[in-house]
């Protein structure tokens, strides 16, 4: 794990460029997903009254519970995931506090 090289793996873990090590996470997911090719803008509306079309791409997609998954694990502020909000992500993990 010489500093300067590229990713290397050590221990389940992967450094960047020589850098700390960050948990691998399987991100294979993202390639399957329904917005692939779909212009982003769409997934980052103004508000959520403007997300329905978002929402109807994220309702047909076979990896909608690992995207919400994902974003709600990395606190993701921005966007449609999942099918959900920025603020219905808010909710659910509010939810997620009261019941652990
Ligand atoms: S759930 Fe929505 S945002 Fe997530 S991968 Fe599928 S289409 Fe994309």
């Amino acid at each position: 794990m010489g500093a300067g090289r590229g990713p290397t793996i050590c221990r389940g873990y992967i450094t960047a460029n020589g850098g700390s090590c960050m948990a691998i996470v399987d991100m294979s997911w993202r390639s399957k997903g329904a917005c692939q090719g779909l212009d982003a803008e769409i997934f980052y509306p103004d508000n959520d009254e403007q997300a329905d079309v978002a929402k109807s791409v994220c309702a047909d997609c076979t990896v909608r519970i690992s995207c919400l998954h994902h974003a709600l694990d990395n606190r993701e502020h921005q966007g449609v995931w999942g099918g959900a909000t920025a603020s219905e992500r808010r909710r659910l993990l509010r939810q997620r506090r009261r019941t652990a």
